[in-house]
């Protein structure tokens, strides 16, 4: 037999997406050797997928709008969206520790100028960022400090000498790690057998994300014992065409501009300012798993070309916005029972006018801020979208400093976690752009972690 080929590292990085690249670039940085494993032709996973949305707290960009925020705020917007189920340590490192990102987005120098509400956010926090241009410049930093980047290299299994995770396994080769080994890998939100063990009831949502995301990182953990953190509260995200193919999704939110949600019996059903993923499970138990935005031609003139989730040209130009001159002709379009469409829009009318209450409370656009206005100028339009699986936001449970934990707290040494693959940051929910914040801030943190020793 033959035997299996070494390849000496201090350190192993396995996933190419956000976190893999960050930890990867420090890791280089500390003067480590370190090899990045990633399984896909291409690095990138959901990060290169994503809508480029951070959250982040301070930034110079909220202070040019005028907005007044602070890590205060932002940790207790999160903790109130995670309805108290998140671990508070983890949110307040990744508060304090948003400098990282921060400095990550100023050297790859990709800032936009697009700052909102969204899920989550009780004030403008989402930060719209060039994603691909943080990934390339982490990639191009790395390989210039001297990291190994390795792509079609699917990592197998961690091997435990003398009580600690000292290399990996990978198509037969084994890549030591004195040092350490930093799981990156991502979600499962492309595996059927983990969505069906760990969130049954989301069984319908569309399965997203990078097509790797398959929980490598989170079985490897649990084989040697990881706790878990959030994993029964994995939802889906409200807002995607049921065509979205995997090279371009189409996330719209034109509820947080002042749609409503109805079914396809042209009937309301949520408050619809609510956080997208509470929508998603909503939307799943409606008839067909489907809800249209229906919206007039006020919120329509509020689309932003370009920018995720607000951009309606372009799902118009994909064919999949239909409108009518009238909200009656509209849902005789969408083959809705006659008449029903004109008494949802004409109910909440009434309540955006005080002459009732909102039927499902609704007082704001997005978690209670804004203002809601009447839908009454034509033409007025429908956006059918279903729930889609892009991230799971539940994985290894993991303590502040990126070591990975068993389910009593204690260390499995030698083993890290960032990304997707850890749990603990999001609870029951989840704020907008917390995913990417957290996979920038805590790759790093788990390659100083590392380097520490
Ligand atoms: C359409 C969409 C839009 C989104 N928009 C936003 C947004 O605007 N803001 C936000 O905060 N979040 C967003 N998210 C979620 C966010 O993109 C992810 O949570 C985040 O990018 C995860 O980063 P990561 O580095 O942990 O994982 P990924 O970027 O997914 O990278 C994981 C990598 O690990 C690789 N891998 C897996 N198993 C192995 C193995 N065994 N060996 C080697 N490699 C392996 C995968 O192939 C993949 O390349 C979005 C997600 C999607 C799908």
């Amino acid at each position: 037999m033959m035997r299996p080929r070494t390849h000496p590292f201090d350190a192993i990085v396995v996933g190419g997406g956000l976190a893999g690249l960050a930890a990867t670039h420090r890791l280089a940085g500390h003067g480590l050797r370190v090899a990045l494993l990633e399984k896909r032709e291409r690095l990138g996973g959901s990060s290169a997928m994503s809508g480029g949305w951070f959250a982040l707290s301070g930034t110079a960009l909220q202070r040019r709008a005028g907005i007044e925020d602070s890590g205060d705020l932002f940790l207790a917007d999160m903790i109130g969206t995670g309805g108290g189920f998140a671990d508070p340590a983890l949110l307040t490192a990744l508060v304090d520790r948003q400098a990282q990102a921060i400095a990550a987005i100023e050297r790859a120098d990709a800032w936009t100028d697009e700052l909102k509400v969204s899920a989550g956010m009780t004030i403008a926090r989402a930060h719209l960022v060039r994603i691909l241009d943080v990934l390339a410049h982490l990639e191009r930093e790395a390989l210039a400090a001297g990291a190994v980047i390795l792509t079609g290299r699917p990592a197998d299994a961690l091997v435990v000498e003398h009580a600690r995770v000292r290399s990996i396994r990978s198509a037969g080769d084994v890549f030591t790690a004195e040092a350490g080994v930093v799981l990156a890998t991502g979600g499962f939100s492309r595996s059927r057998e983990l969505l069906d063990l760990f969130v049954p009831d989301q069984a319908a949502a569309m399965p997203y994300g990078g097509v790797g995301n398959t929980g490598d990182g989170l079985r490897m953990a649990w084989m040697l014992g990881a706790g878990l953190a959030d994993i029964g509260h994995v939802a889906g995200t409200y807002g995607q065409h049921p065509d979205a193919t995997d090279d371009e999704h189409e996330l719209l939110t034109a509820n947080y501009l002042g749609a409503i949600l109805v079914n396809a019996g042209g009937e309301r059903f949520t408050d619809e300012s609510q956080s997208y993923k509470v929508l998603g499970t909503a939307v799943l138990n409606q008839p067909g798993g489907v809800a249209f935005q229906i919206f007039d031609a006020r919120v329509r003139a509020l689309s932003r070309p370009g920018v995720p989730l607000s951009d309606m040209e372009r799902i118009e130009e994909l064919g999949h916005l239909p409108s009518a001159p009238t909200v009656a002709e509209l849902g005789r379009r969408l083959g809705m029972p006659a008449g029903a469409l004109e008494r949802t829009v004409g109910l909440y009318n009434d309540g955006v006018a005080g002459r009732r209450e909102d039927a499902f409370g609704r007082t704001g656009l997005v978690n209670g801020v804004g203002a809601p206005a009447p839908l009454e100028t034509g033409p007025f339009y429908a956006y059918p979208a279903v729930t889609a699986m892009t991230s799971t936001f539940g994985g290894l449970r993991v303590a502040p400093d990126a070591s990975v934990r068993r389910i009593d707290g204690t260390r499995i040494e030698g083993l890290y976690a960032a990304g997707e693959v850890a749990g603990g940051f999001h609870g029951a929910s989840y704020m907008t752009g917390t995913a990417l914040t957290k996979a920038l801030v805590f790759g790093s943190e788990a390659a100083d972690t590392v380097a520490r020793g």
